[in-house]
Parts: structure tokens; C-alpha cells; sequence
């Protein structure tokens, strides 16, 4: 944290979220290295949710290009212009999709990480098939906590679904990702998902958040979800 007086747009510690950035990305390739792992298989997805376009612009400015929203509807409010102008920018749904936001999804991201029911595999393969377009990049979300409250396929569900998602619906699934539950230990749960993706011959792992994201990267994360420590902290909300 940078004092008052100290000078704090252009020094390496200021608190800009271009130096905020900067410092993930570099934990990120640390905690990549300790593992004996390249760190150009971590992927930094800055979780937008909340925060509008003006703060927005200078990470894009300062070379991040991979987004996360969790809602279609505040997705769809903010980034149709910011794609239009970086064609290059991949947004990422991290949020539950519900079956009618469906097509308004397949307009806006180019990865749905929350795949977490039949009927979804189903609405999202006839979307695609209407549409004629090529369909996202999927991950199974896992409910690797097994809550109640919590969307997400109970990891000794996995291979049915995958099954249902591939054979029935005729979609190809990337990954999977997982959201610990709050009150236990992360490391648990990554090293959970990294089995699961292992004995279904997944490679792609989302798991991680700003608390946690250097742990997620020892234990195999391809993607880690990072807001508040990108951002600061948001509005609470929901
Ligand atoms: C909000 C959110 C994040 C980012 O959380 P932070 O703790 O702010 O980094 C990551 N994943 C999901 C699914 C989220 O909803």
C-alpha cells in the first residue's frame, strides 16, 4: 500500500490496477515455477463483475485480454463496444446460466465455465445448432463441496454427465471448475478437481480466486478467477 505522499503512479508498488496486475501476473509465474510448471499454462481471467468500463479500459490498455462476468445481463451491457474495439478479448461466463439467457450468452462469451446441468447441455446445443455458430468453450462446473445451496455436478456424478453433455448433446467440454466452499481449505478441493480432470482426461482446470489463486496454481490451475485483488474490493451485492 502506498502512503499519501508517496509518489504512486509510476512506481512499481503503486496501488494503480496496472501495478495490481503486474504483481498477480508475476505470483502467478512464481507459484508456476515452484510447481516445475510453465507459466504460459496459467491463464490470468480478471473477474469484471460489478466494475464498468472506465475501469475496465486500463487493464485492457495494459495488456489483459481474458475477462470474467458472472451475469449475462451485465455482461451484455458492458462488453459488446469493449469487444468491438479488442476483437482479441475473451470473455469468460463464471456466473450460473439460466436457460432463457441462453442466446444472449452464445452472443457475448467465447467461454461458459458453469455447465452444471442436462438441460443446459441440452438448450445451449439446440441455441448453437440454430444459430449455426461454432459452440464456446466449455467447462463442467464441480461441486467439489457437495453444498446444497451450490450449482455444480457432485464430483461421483462426473462421468455420467460428461457422458450425457458429449453422446446426447453433442458438445465438447474443455474443463472443469470448482468454487471451494468458503470455510475449508482450498487446497482440498483443487487438489479434488485435479483428480477428477486426470481420470477423465481433462487439461483444463479453473480453480482460484484472489485469495487463493497461488495455491490453485501449485495444484494445477490452468485458469485462476481473480477480482478483488485486481480491482479492490466490489459493492456487496446479491
Ligand atoms: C466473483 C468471483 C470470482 C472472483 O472472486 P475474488 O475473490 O473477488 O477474486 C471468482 N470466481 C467466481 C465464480 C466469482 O463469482
Amino acid at each position: 500500500m502506498t502512503t499519501p505522499d508517496t509518489p504512486s503512479a509510476d512506481t512499481p508498488s503503486a496501488d494503480t490496477p496496472e501495478a495490481r496486475l503486474a504483481d498477480i501476473r508475476g505470483r502467478i509465474a512464481a507459484a508456476a515455477r515452484e510447481a516445475g510448471r510453465d507459466p504460459a499454462e496459467v491463464t490470468l481471467v480478471a473477474v469484471s463483475k460489478t466494475h464498468g468500463p472506465d475501469r475496465i479500459a486500463p487493464l485492457i490498455a495494459a495488456g489483459q485480454r481474458t475477462f470474467g462476468e458472472n451475469r449475462v445481463q451485465e455482461a451484455a451491457a458492458k462488453w459488446p463496444d469493449l469487444k468491438a474495439a479488442h476483437p482479441d478479448i475473451e470473455l469468460h461466463l463464471i456466473g450460473p446460466l439460466q436457460t432463457n439467457k441462453v442466446k444472449d450468452a452464445l452472443a457475448l462469451f467465447d467461454v461458459i465455465e458453469t455447465l452444471d446441468r442436462p438441460k443446459l447441455a441440452f438448450a445451449l446445443a439446440d441455441a448453437i445448432t440454430r444459430a449455426g455458430i461454432r459452440q464456446p468453450r466449455l467447462f463442467v462446473q464441480v461441486n467439489t463441496g457437495e453444498e446444497p445451496q451450490k450449482a455444480g455436478i457432485a464430483p461421483g456424478d462426473l462421468g455420467a454427465f460428461l457422458k450425457t453433455v458429449r453422446e446426447e448433446a453433442g458438445l465438447a467440454v474443455d474443463g472443469l471448475m470448482c468454487i471451494p466452499p468458503v470455510e475449508e481449505e482450498p487446497a482440498l478441493h483443487f487438489g479434488l478437481l485435479a483428480n477428477l480432470a486426470r481420470d477423465h482426461g481433462l487439461k483444463v482446470l479453473s480453480m482460484g480466486m484472489s485469495g487463493d489463486y497461488e495455491v490453485a496454481v501449485r495444484l494445477g490451475a490452468t485458469h485462476v478467477r481473480v477480482g478483488t485483488a485486481l480491482f479492490g474490493a466490489r459493492e456487496a451485492y446479491r
